[in-house]
This record gives C-alpha cells, sequence and structure tokens, in this order.
C-alpha cells in the first residue's frame, strides 16, 4: 500500500475502505536467520535495514508487548546533531542525515519538523564552550549558529533574560535539529521491514537466550522456542535483564525520565528551547500541547512512572526560564526506562558470545539516534564489521577505559547524566 495525496483523495471520495492494516501478525516460525530482541525504534530501525540495504529477509523482531509501547512512544521526540566528541558526533552526524530522507525512504509521514534546537547559554565560561561544540559541529559537516542575548531574544521574547541566577547570555542554535512524532518512526520502520518480508511479532516476550559451546543457537520465548544464529539485544532500558539470560553483567543502570504535555495552545514555541542549567527543555507539538521535560528521576527503577519530587523540580525550572508557562494546565506526564551508561554514550557492537550483539546504553537521547543505530547495527550484524559511523561505540572501552566519550563530564555517575 502506497501512501500519496492521491491516494488519500480517493480513499476519502470512496468510504475509506481501501486502507490495509501497515503490517501482518505473523506466528513466530521455529528458525530465522537472525532474531532482533525488542520492537522500539531501534529493533525495527535494524530489522528493516538488514532487509533494504542487505536483502536479510529471513528475520523476526520479538516484542514482548506492543511496537510503540517502549520509549520510543514516550519520548519528548527531539532530533539532533549537536555532540561534541569524536565518536559520537559522526554517529549523530550520520543520523541526522537517515532522518532527513526518512520520510521519503519509508514513505511514511512522521512529521519530521528541522524547526531547529536552541541551547542557552548563561555565562562567559558556557558561551565559550558553546563555541567550541558550534565549531565542532560545523567541521563534522552540520550547522551551528552562536547567538548573543539579543540574537536569542529575537528568537524567543518570553523568556526570562534577567534571571538572577542564571541569566540569559545568548545560546548556539541548531537549524536542522527538530521534532519528529515518535511512535509513526517505529510504525514508518514496522511496515518497512513488514514489506519486505520481516516477521515482526508482539506479544512475544523472549525469557531465556541459547547459547552452545561459545555460540548463540537462539532463544526461549513466551510464544515457544525459535532457533537463529543471530540474536540482537535491542531493549533498552531492559539491557541489563536480558543480557543476564546470556550470562552477561553490563555497566547499564535503569532510571525514570519523565515528561509532560499541557493543553493545546495556539503556536508560541517555533524551535526546541534547551536551558541546560534547570534540566529543562521544551517544544510546542503540532496539536498545540507545550511538551517538555527535565532530568531523570535519581534512582535506578524499572517503573515506567515517576515521582513528584522531578515533577516539581522541572515546574520551577519552567517557571525560572519562562513565567508565562504558568498559566498553562498540564494535562498529562508519563515517563519511560532509560538505559543509562557510564560515559553518557552508546553501545552498537558484538558480545564475547558467538552471534550475539547488543544496542544499549542510549540514555536520555536515544530517539534522535533511531535511524542511525538501525544502520550501524544492521551493518555489524550483515558484514561482521561495525559501520564508519558507530566504530566507537564499543562495550570494551568500559573495561579498558579507552575511549570512553562523556560529553557531559559526569562520570561514572549515572544518574547525573
Ligand atoms: C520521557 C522521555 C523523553 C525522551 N526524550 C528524548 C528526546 O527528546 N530525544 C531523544 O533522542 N531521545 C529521547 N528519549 C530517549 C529515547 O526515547 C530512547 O533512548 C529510545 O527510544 C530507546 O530505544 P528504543 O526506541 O529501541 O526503546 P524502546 O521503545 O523502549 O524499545 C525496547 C523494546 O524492547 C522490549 N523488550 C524489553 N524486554 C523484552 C523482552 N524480554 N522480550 C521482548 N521484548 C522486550 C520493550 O517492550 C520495548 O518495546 C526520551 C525518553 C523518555 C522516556
Amino acid at each position: 500500500m502506497w501512501f500519496s495525496g492521491w491516494r488519500v483523495l480517493k480513499e476519502g471520495l470512496t468510504g475509506n475502505k481501501g486502507w490495509r492494516p501497515h503490517w501482518r501478525d505473523p506466528d513466530p516460525k521455529p528458525v530465522y536467520d537472525a532474531v532482533i530482541i525488542g520492537g522500539g525504534g531501534h529493533g525495527l530501525a535494524t530489522a528493516y535495514y538488514l532487509a533494504a540495504e542487505h536483502d536479510m529477509t529471513n528475520i523476526a523482531v520479538l516484542e514482548k508487548g506492543y511496537f510503540g509501547g517502549g520509549n520510543v512512544g514516550r519520548n519528548t521526540t527531539i532530533v539532533r546533531a549537536n555532540y561534541n566528541l569524536p565518536g559520537n558526533s559522526e554517529f549523530y552526524s550520520h543520523s541526522l542525515k537517515l532522518w532527513e530522507g526518512l520520510e521519503q525512504e519509508l514513505n511514511f509521514n512522521t512529521m519530521f519538523s528541522q524547526r531547529g534546537v536552541l541551547n542557552l547559554f548563561h555565562s562567559d565560561g558556557q558561551r565559550d564552550y558553546a563555541a567550541r561544540r558550534g565549531n565542532s559541529m560545523i567541521s563534522q559537516g552540520d550547522d551551528a549558529v552562536l547567538l548573543d542575548r539579543e540574537g536569542v531574544r529575537s528568537m524567543v521574547p518570553y523568556l526570562d533574560f534577567d534571571n538572577g541566577r542564571f541569566p540569559i547570555y545568548g545560546g548556539l542554535f541548531h537549524p536542522r535539529g527538530g521534532t519528529a512524532r515518535h511512535d509513526a518512526v517505529a510504525w514508518g520502520f514496522a511496515r518497512g521491514a513488514d514489506q519486505r518480508g520481516v516477521d515482526l511479532i508482539q506479544n512475544c516476550e523472549v525469557t531465556g537466550i541459547d547459547i552452545q559451546n561459545g555460540k548463540v543457537t537462539g532463544v526461549q520465548t513466551s510464544r515457544g522456542a525459535i532457533r537463529a544464529k543471530k540474536v540482537a539485544i535491542v531493549v533498552a532500558g531492559r539491557s541489563s535483564q536480558v543480557a543476564a539470560m546470556a550470562g552477561m553483567r553490563l555497566p547499564i543502570e535503569s532510571h525514570v525520565l519523565q515528561a509532560f504535555v499541557t493543553e493545546g495552545l495556539k503556536p508560541c514555541i517555533d524551535q526546541v528551547v534547551t536551558f541546560g542549567m534547570g534540566h529543562f527543555y521544551i517544544s510546542q507539538s503540532d496539536k498545540g500541547g507545550l511538551v517538555f521535560g527535565g532530568d531523570l528521576d535519581f534512582y535506578a527503577s524499572y517503573a515506567a512512572r515517576g515521582n513528584l519530587p522531578m515533577q516539581e523540580h522541572v515546574m520551577e525550572a519552567a517557571m525560572t526560564l519562562m513565567p508565562m508557562i504558568g498559566k498553562a494546565r498540564v494535562l498529562r506526564s508519563w515517563g519511560g526506562i532509560m538505559d543509562m551508561s557510564p560515559d553518557g554514550s552508546p553501545v552498537i557492537d558484538r558480545t564475547g558470545v558467538e552471534g550475539l550483539y547488543l544496542n544499549c546504553g542510549w540514555c536520555y537521547g536515544g530517539f534522535k539516534a533511531v535511524p542511525g543505530s538501525g544502520f550501524a547495527l544492521a551493518h555489524l550484524m550483515a558484514t561482521g564489521r561495525p559501520h564508519g559511523s558507530a566504530a566507537r561505540l564499543r562495550l570494551d572501552r568500559f573495561e579498558t577505559g579507552y575511549g570512553l566519550m562523556d560529553e557531559e563530564g559526569t562520570g561514572a555517575q549515572h544518574n547525573l547524566h
């Protein structure tokens, strides 16, 4: 089924009877060439690129719930390529380029909107860092504009520029950054993978990983055993639990991250605005809701909902930055389980078990990574070699200490990322 304006018109005039489900609902087969555990954004993108780029179609994605029920459908949808350190910067740069062609590639409207991301700074030292970061973004081939206070004011005049503690000195603007509709990204990749013959299996929890003589041979699931020579663990907040099924202890802690949305308002926030010092960021959805969030709840947890202290902290930060937000009414809050790595950077790598791959450590920033991560993991699984954009996202950096990518200098304290 191909989407187009013509198709929408035709269906509208003929009672909308021609639409079909986006994907089949197959039973699991006993054997696949490869199995991907986890039907979030990363798992579905991996399946899509395995099929689309490497002609591997005898594969399955096993999802314990439903597609889009995890973090891919819970995030605040920010897409950007403004990382500073080698290892991360080329990866996110590649991912943003994939985003820019994604709707055409998938023939699916993900509502990708390059409305720009503005990072505020509040001191001379932060300005220096923003300038360095902007320069490294530009030398990476991405875009960055260093704005002074008046430049920021012309974009977002409603901020409190003279706050006693955090006066606004300026901002680093990343015009190609923006937002996308989160669950549509999962659906688009799912549809694309299904069209290429991938079996997408929901309500199928992986309960064990079978290993013989150091090689993976398949998985145990709530819908029976499945054999496969290649298995990828792509389960975000559940990474430690699923890796433990293969006898691995990961350097990952799971924490809750909350987000909030207000009632729909007329358009008032055109960009994504981030207030790092207050741990607060905000954008406006196409429906008009102000979508915003803050920091992690500061304890390890597998609960997909957070607690009041962090909600209070986020509201305080919001009022500090933009007092006008006090007039808006919050409609909902929710949480997702973040796979926090010690250096705040991800892992796309093989494991010590032959045929078993790992994709994890996305912390609170893995939505923007969905296409890049799927592309790189598919490349690794199909060719046996890491993709150039993800060559430094190795698991052994936590063992050797070599090649850590600690963007925020928060070291081994997961809850400070
Ligand atoms: C509130 C919030 C705001 C965020 N904001 C942003 C943002 O603005 N920008 C950004 O880039 N990132 C953001 N993120 C982070 C981003 O959402 C995640 O890093 C990313 O979605 C994780 O990858 P995923 O989509 O594959 O995860 P998920 O969607 O969580 O997918 C993992 C899947 O694995 C499944 N699974 C787990 N265990 C098993 C099992 N045993 N068997 C089978 N399946 C299993 C789960 O059910 C789940 O569906 C945010 C996250 C949250 C919670």
